[in-house]
């Protein structure tokens, strides 16, 4: 199995303490500023929504001008496309966690700049620790070949699963065209439909065995309490909006 090195922050376990630790890192991601062109342009940082425990994650680009105006992924046509798709495999959006490569719109909705795709990755690995999905499903080029580590464009590999590990997380890789390239052609469409045809199937796999927990490593002070502190914090938090069902 090929990996895919991404830090990861560190291991959280019952479907609680990942639901609590997804909303501390979605407040943390809103005050983001590592890439400052986005950072200085944005409405909001577009962190991700639907289900905080799915089995199928999406990874799309990027936010566009809908995204950015309501801080949630995939609400403009794409979205309405990548729903409708969902709808055909008997899939709702909240049953599916969905987010992008980038959290930030770029301007003009730009390709992303590979010094703003690393600078987000941490955060996409630590959704996906989180998250824990069996299937991740990448929307186009962007989170194809950042997940795959690879440059080998979509048209190559849509429609084909791998056994792929993500950060630690060990995952079937499924790639599929991005909706929003399908928007104009009826013919793509189609593509798109038979490739979320193989979802269902993917999905009854179940996750694939999962590499060994790394052994933690024995502090050599006492931990800073931080991280149980936003928590803790984040769990008081009313739901956020923008994270859709939780
Ligand atoms: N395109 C994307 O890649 N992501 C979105 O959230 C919307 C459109």
């Amino acid at each position: 199995m090929r990996s895919v090195t991404l830090t990861t922050v560190g291991p959280v376990s019952s479907p609680d303490e990942r639901r609590d630790a997804l909303k501390a890192a979605f407040f943390q991601a809103k005050s983001c500023v590592r890439c400052p062109q986005l950072a200085e342009r944005r409405t909001t940082v577009v962190f991700g929504a639907g289900n905080a425990d799915a089995d199928l994650m999406f990874v799309g680009e990027a936010p566009g001008r809908n995204e950015d105006l309501q801080g949630r992924p995939f609400v403009g046509q794409a979205g309405g496309l990548l729903q409708e798709l969902l709808g055909g495999i008997g899939l709702t959006r909240d049953q599916v966690f969905i987010t992008n490569v980038l959290m930030c719109r770029p301007p003009q909705n730009r390709d992303p700049h590979p010094v703003e795709i690393e600078h987000c990755q941490d955060w996409l690995a630590r959704k996906i620790e989180l998250v824990q999905p069996s299937v991740i499903c990448t929307l186009g080029n962007f989170a194809t070949k950042l997940l795959r580590q690879d440059t080998t464009g979509i048209t190559r590999v849509h429609g084909r699963a791998e056994e792929r590990l993500v950060g630690r997380r060990a995952v079937w890789l499924y790639p599929v065209f991005h909706p929003a390239a399908a928007l104009y052609s009826p013919a793509q469409v189609e593509v798109l439909r038979t490739d979320f045809a193989r979802l269902p199937g993917l999905l009854a796999l179940g996750a694939p065995a999962q590499p060994e927990p790394e052994r933690p490593v024995e502090p050599e002070t006492e931990p800073e309490p931080q991280p149980e502190v936003a928590e803790a914090t984040a769990a008081r938090e009313p739901e956020p909006a923008q994270l859709g069902l939780f």
